[in-house]
This record gives structure tokens, sequence and C-alpha cells, in this order.
């Protein structure tokens, strides 16, 4: 008997979680809504970037046979060129930019690696802070970009953000000021290795923003088990923090996205939440103008629904306010867009980091 109790819970334990793989990836045409319907019935399958005349879709091998055979109309997704690709950093580059960036501004700046992906690349947090040696009460406050590896503009801004920091601590009072009062750690590419391939998916074809634990599923339980090595370095180093405020960087749309991502519940502090983003738009004045977007946000869930995302575990699992910001329409655009990027959103990356002071959590 408890032989079979006990091999029935490892059936039970292995169904619960299981990872979404991405081997085939394209782009629905005008879908219908029982086409739609079919595809959000498949668990495997990962619709993304909800269109007016779309959307992408992700899944294991076979997936383009089950579109044939369900008529469905698809085309690829386009590729990046390599030319495009080229003018980009590497993760060793990067790597080298933040080391440099910690020997030289050490008492503002602290370099430390909170795991390795699949390919052993450090997944590398820049803390931005006065004293940044030491880790004390202030409020924390993280930003993590680049969990999809082909959503680059996301790690570039931070990049951007970081150098303005360092550069202009204690000469510019409002950068002076937020240092002073918080702790900001940076995951510059939670996806190196997606990064380097320009792939969505981590090294082993896994969809990282489909990996995290997600109270309306049976991968409810808020264990690492047999996660991503990326998933379970964020989860270890949210334990590791007390992080009250954080945003998610993607790419493919220009929105703030907030919770839920999963159920079509209110969120319980849905006016907080919804201020802040609007905030966010706001002062990023090209999100803001979306004509997709009323005022450049949405409610997670009524845009699409998300299992297994970061953003919703963050919040109910460890009580870190989250919010998934799209920051492009085109996920890996021409380098030199670069900076205009940064420009659009430094306001509104620091202003989002002044609302620590306002959350009442
Ligand atoms: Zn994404």
């Amino acid at each position: 008997m408890k032989k079979i109790l006990f091999l029935s819970l490892i059936i039970l334990s292995q169904k619960v979680y299981s990872s979404v793989v991405i081997d085939e990836s394209f782009w629905i045409k005008n879908p219908s809504i029982e086409e739609i319907n079919l595809l959000k019935a498949r668990p495997e399958f990962t619709i993304d970037h909800m269109k007016a005349d779309g959307f992408e879709l992700y899944g294991p091998k076979g997936l383009e046979d089950f579109l044939k055979q369900n008529q469905i109309q698809y085309r690829l997704l386009t590729n990046i060129s390599t030319e495009t690709k080229a003018d980009y950093p590497t993760p060793e580059e990067i790597e080298k930019e933040l080391k440099t960036m910690a020997l030289t501004y050490p008492g503002i700046a602290k370099l430390y690696s909170i795991g390795k992906s699949v390919k052993k690349r450090d997944l590398w947090v820049l803390k931005l802070s006065k004293n940044a040696n030491v880790d004390d009460n202030r409020p924390e406050f993280k930003y993590i970009a680049n969990m999809h590896g082909d959503e680059i503009v996301g790690r570039e801004v931070m990049l951007r953000f970081i150098r303005e920091c360092v550069t202009n601590y204690g000469t510019d009072p409002h950068i002076t000021n937020l240092l002073d009062k918080f702790q900001i750690h940076i995951l510059v590419s939670m996806n190196p290795d997606g990064a380097a391939a320009s792939t969505r998916a981590n090294a082993n074809r896994v969809d990282l923003n489909r990996d995290f634990p997600d109270f309306s599923t049976s991968d409810n339980q808020d264990v690492l088990g047999k996660r991503a090595p990326e998933t379970q370095a964020v989860m270890k180093w949210q334990a590791e923090h007390k992080f009250k405020l954080s945003a998610n960087f993607h790419g493919g749309a220009e929105v703030v996205n907030y919770p839920w991502d999963t159920v079509p519940d209110r969120f319980p502090e849905e006016d907080a939440i919804k201020n802040l983003s609007l905030e966010y738009s706001r002062n990023a004045p090209y999100i803001a103008a979306s004509t997709a977007f009323e005022n450049g946000i949405t409610n997670g869930y009524s845009w699409y629904e998300v299992n297994g995302g970061m953003q919703d575990w963050s919040i109910y699992y460890r009580g870190d306010f989250q919010v998934t910001i799209e920051l492009s329409n085109n996920k890996w655009p021409e380098y030199s867009i670069i900076n205009y990027y940064y420009e659009q959103n430094r306001s509104a990356l620091f202003g989002l980091i002044e609302k620590l002071d306002t959350l009442k959590r």
C-alpha cells in the first residue's frame, strides 16, 4: 500500500510541472474565435502578443502539423537579420562592461551573480545604491530584462540606465537621492543564452515566462523542482531580498501590462497597480500614444492569458508588486534606435522606482 502511494505521489509530482518547450514558432493570421479556443485548449502551445490581426504561437515539434490539420492560417515569424544582430554587444561584452562599472564605482555599484544559465553563463545583477556592498533595510526595487532572449531592447535600455546612474551619482541631485534612498537591483539579461542565439527560449528550448509556479494551475507549489536554471535562479534570488516593487521588460508590443495574467479576477490592489502603470506610460510618451491599448496600459488577462508567468508569481507568492513592460513593437530593432528607446523611457524608469515611497505595503 505504502509503495503504491509513494509511486502515485511520484507520478503526481511529475504531472504537476512540465516546461513549455519551443521548437516551432508561427504568426497566426486573423484567427476565428473557434481557432483561438482550439489553440488555447492545448497547454503545450503558447500564445503571445495578441494583436488585431493575429498573434504569435509557439510550441513543440508537431505544431505546424496541428495547424495544417486544423486548416489554421499561419506564416513563419520573420528572422532577425545577421547584420542587425552583429551590431549588438555579446553577453560576454556586457559582462565585461558590468565588471568594469562595478570596479570603477565600487561605492554605488555592486555586481553579483544569482546563478548560471544552461550554457553556464552567469546571470549578473548590478546593484545600484549608496553603500552598495551592504544589504540594509532601505526599500528594495528590481528590474529584470531580456527574459525572452530575442526581446533585446530591455537589456540595452537597462545598460544605459546603469551608465547614467553611475556616472551622475553625486552631481545629479535626483539620481543621488534615488540611490541614497533605495536599493536598486538590475538583472540585465535573465536569458543570456537566448540573447546569444536570438531565441525566445533558453538553451533547453524552455519558455522562461511560462516556467514559474502558478496559483491557478496544477503547478501551484512554490518549489524549484525541475524548472529551468534561470527560473530557479530568480526564485532563489527573490527569497534573499525583500523586493517591494519590480518590472519585467519584454518586446513585441508597446504597453504596460498589470496583473493578473493568469485569471480574469480583479487584482485586489488594482487601483494602485493601474495608477502606477498609467504613470509609467505617461512618462514614456510613445507608450501612452499607443493606438492598440487605451492610455498604453492593459490588464494582462484581458489581453491574453499567461500561465506560469513571472509577474503573477512575484506578486502572489512573494508579495513583490510587478508589472510587465513591453518596450518595442519590434523585438530586435536596428541598434541605432536603442538610444531613442532609452530617451523615451528614462523618466518613466526613474519615476517607477520613486513609487517605492508611496506603496502601502
Ligand atoms: Zn516576452
